[in-house]
């Protein structure tokens, strides 16, 4: 091979040839990635105050989510905008979730802060902009903490499968990856979802895919039909910001959708999933 030739990424652990069955990603409160039951999570880009954490686990489990996401360490372009409560939004979101019959996924962003991060968890987030932070993924992934790998923001699909392998091969095969959308040349959408990848990942990996149609467009009212979208493709579940008042979010407002528009969301999607042969998860604690 010349040598500025860039050699074939060879996947070992992540390829569908190396576990014939699917990859079911299952979490601590039996909410699963990848069987016939759909992962539906949801929640605000930031946990901001026990009163928004509250109110949304309650909306979203209603709706018929089984996972609710939310942000406590946030990756922030400005340093000067708003990092997230840290621990403390660790244990007002533990505290919504468990009390409304969700799991957690939240992100962590240091490897220093992965044990305290899965204290609070049921699945950790790596976020785009550190889907390559390999001392990261190390320690994800000796932690045995189901993961959710997020693209990054210009991967290619074997970059990101690389990234995978640095999980499975630090011994954590719970991992979930996460279309997010791309950087493109158009400005009209924040990202460009590009939810060809989730056919395409079903025939290169054993690993479940779900769909973020919030960060994939930037845009509320595009969440709906990109969500059902993605369900159509064959995504495993999809990630869904929701907020009780968008407009004043501290993060994210733009993309987050009501409680009314998550449930018409979830509404519409039984429909779709069972076209494709999935359901919806069975509803959670109505508190
Ligand atoms: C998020 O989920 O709020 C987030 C920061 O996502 P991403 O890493 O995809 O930008
Ligand atoms: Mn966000």
């Amino acid at each position: 091979m010349p040598r500025n030739q860039i050699p074939p990424f060879e996947l070992k652990l992540t390829q569908r040839e190396a576990h014939p069955e699917r990859t079911v990603v299952r979490l601590a409160t039996g909410a699963a990635f990848g069987g016939d039951v759909l992962a539906i999570c949801a929640g605000p880009c930031s946990v901001e105050s026990a009163e928004q954490i509250e109110a949304t686990a309650a909306a979203v489990a209603r709706a018929g989510a089984n996972v609710l996401r939310g942000g406590a360490f946030k990756p922030r372009t400005s340093p000067y905008a708003f990092q997230g409560l840290g621990l403390h939004g660790l244990e007002l979101m533990r505290v919504a979730a468990t009390r409304h019959g969700l799991a957690v996924v939240t992100e962590v962003l240091d490897p220093r802060d992965v044990e305290a991060v899965s204290a609070y968890a049921d699945m950790l987030q790596i976020g785009a902009r550190n889907m390559q932070n390999f001392a990261l993924l190390r320690e994800a992934g000796l932690s045995r903490k189901p993961v959710l790998l997020k693209r990054g923001l210009a991967a290619t699909v074997d970059e990101w499968l690389m990234a995978a392998e640095y999980l499975l091969l630090a011994g954590n095969t719970q991992v979930v990856l996460c279309e997010r959308g791309v950087r493109s040349f158009d400005s009209n959408t924040r990202n460009l979802l590009d939810l060809s990848v989730v056919p395409l990942l079903a025939t290169m990996t054993h690993l479940p895919v779900i769909v973020d149609p919030s960060h994939g467009t930037g845009i509320a009212r595009l969440v709906e039909p990109m969500s059902l979208a993605g369900v159509a493709a064959g995504a495993d579940g999809l990630l869904v910001e929701v907020h009780p008042d968008p407009a004043s979010a501290v993060s994210d407002g733009r993309q987050s959708l009501t409680f009314e528009q998550f449930a018409s969301l979830v509404g519409k999607l039984a429909e779709v999933a069972a076209a494709v042969g999935r359901r919806l998860p069975a509803p959670g604690l109505v508190v």
